[in-house]
């Protein structure tokens, strides 16, 4: 193989490249101190003096970016120069989870540079920061990630799903938190993306899946001491798009529920809308599979999406579940009224039922039962809980409680 692995020489003020060139290279310091400069007009300004152990010019690493900056000796220096065709080769031979995780990262700094190029923000050092934090954010979470599962970290919280024309419970919503030492509590929104990229939300939505079916055989067993003669609850779990894509993955799934001895009729899986049109061939057979079980199926967050209806009759779905942009704006919202509106009587119309999300008032109610909506969530009815909280729960409103 070329040896992509150089070292060279510069000698004080010699230039190592110009603002505006096409860079191939970044280039490590092993010797020396590199002036970064920047030219306004005529005048030149000095933004960051670097030495030993730096690295510079690695945008050139990830595309063939002009120069942002040009890079001055300061002193007599030795830099090792890392070609771009390194990096790529070493890539192909790395562990797969780190250049998985390398590739995404890279795929990440091009979209948020592509993004910030146009806002003439990269110019800045600034955007050049906030660029650098993003993806040492995002290498990080990935990292921790890894290790989450085997620690412990995570928990599932679940936020009670009434029926909206009594109040009675009717199941949950399993929702995951990742509890991470040092640094508390941390929202889905902030990992469930990194896991996705990774492929670490298979093992992750496998656990999931396990530990909500548990806590569902615990929830049912409070509900029949507490208030026996009430019908079955239900669990609503989220699905991410990969899982349905992996290979083998639904085989392992059915087998979770097999062996959790609940009725597959009592086993809701969301999915939203983008995970069902990205790739909808295997989403369509992935499904199909699962509702041979005799599990339920939802279209999550729906109305989001960019998609055309004529999908919806493509997959096997019981339950749309109306997001909660819609809902929660919906009293001062003509607009939102109506796609509501719209939404529930869709899924009357192909004999699905529809939970409505993010009720957070009690105007909300009349509304959506006036609409023929089956269900609600949201904080009115009760935040996400942890399982502890959840039972408590059961204990005061399990037969109901005041809408
Ligand atoms: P989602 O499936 O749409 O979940 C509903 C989100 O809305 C939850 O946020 C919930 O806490 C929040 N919510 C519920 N009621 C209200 C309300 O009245 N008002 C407001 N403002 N918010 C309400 P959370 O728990 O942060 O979850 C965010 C997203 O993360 C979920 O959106 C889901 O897409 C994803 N997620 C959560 N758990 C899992 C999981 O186990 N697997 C996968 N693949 N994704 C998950
Ligand atoms: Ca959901
Ligand atoms: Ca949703």
């Amino acid at each position: 193989m070329k040896n992509h692995w150089v070292r060279e020489h510069f000698a004080a003020g010699q230039v190592i490249f110009n603002e505006g060139d096409i860079g191939q290279d970044a280039y490590l310091i092993e010797h020396g101190k590199i002036n970064i400069t920047s030219q306004r007009g005529e005048q030149i300004k000095i933004l960051a003096t670097i030495d030993q152990g730096d690295l510079f010019g690695e945008i050139a690493l990830i595309d063939n970016m002009t120069r942002t900056a040009s890079a001055i000796a300061a002193e007599d220096a030795t830099l090792i120069r890392i070609s771009r065709d390194l990096v790529v080769s070493k890539l192909k031979h790395a562990d797969p989870l780190l250049s998985h995780i390398l590739q995404i990262i890279v795929d990440r700094y091009r979209a948020a540079l592509g993004a910030t190029q146009q806002s003439g923000e990269i110019r800045s050092e600034d955007g050049l920061h906030k660029l650098r934090d993003y993806a040492v954010n995002q290498i990080k979470i990935a990292q921790n990630l890894s290790d989450a599962l085997t620690n412990s970290e995570f928990e599932l919280h679940y936020q009670p799903v009434v029926y909206l024309d009594d109040g009675r419970l009717g199941g949950f919503e399993a929702l995951i938190r990742w509890n991470q030492p040092n640094v508390g509590f941390i929202s889905p929104l902030g990992f469930i993306g990194v896991a996705e990229d990774c492929g670490l939300i298979v093992p992750i939505g496998r656990w999931v899946l396990s530990t909500a079916l548990s806590a569902l055989t615990q929830f049912q067993s409070a509900m029949d001491r507490l208030h026996p003669n009430q019908a079955p609850l239900f669990m609503s779990i989220n699905v991410s798009a990969r899982q349905l894509q992996e290979f083998g993955e639904i085989d392992e799934l059915s087998a979770l529920i097999r062996a959790s001895g609940i009725d597959p009729a009592r086993i809701k899986l969301e999915v939203t809308e983008s995970a069902l049109i990205e790739h909808p061939e295997t989403a369509v057979l992935a499904l199909r599979q699962l509702k041979e079980l005799g599990v339920l199926l939802a279209i999550d967050d729906f109305g989001t999406g960019y998609s055309s209806l004529s999908y919806l009759s493509m997959f096997p779905l019981d339950t749309l579940k109306i997001d909660q942009s819609f809902v929660a704006t919906m009293l001062e919202s003509e607009g939102s009224m109506r796609i509501t509106r719209a939404i529930a009587g869709l899924a009357r119309d192909l004999g699905m039922n529809c939970i409505a999300e993010g009720i957070e008032h009690a105007g909300d109610i009349a509304a959506l039962r006036e609409m023929q909506c089956e269900f609600g969530q949201g904080y009115h009815y009760s935040k996400p809980r942890n399982h502890a909280s959840l039972l408590e729960y059961i204990e005061l409103h399990g037969a109901g409680r005041q809408a």
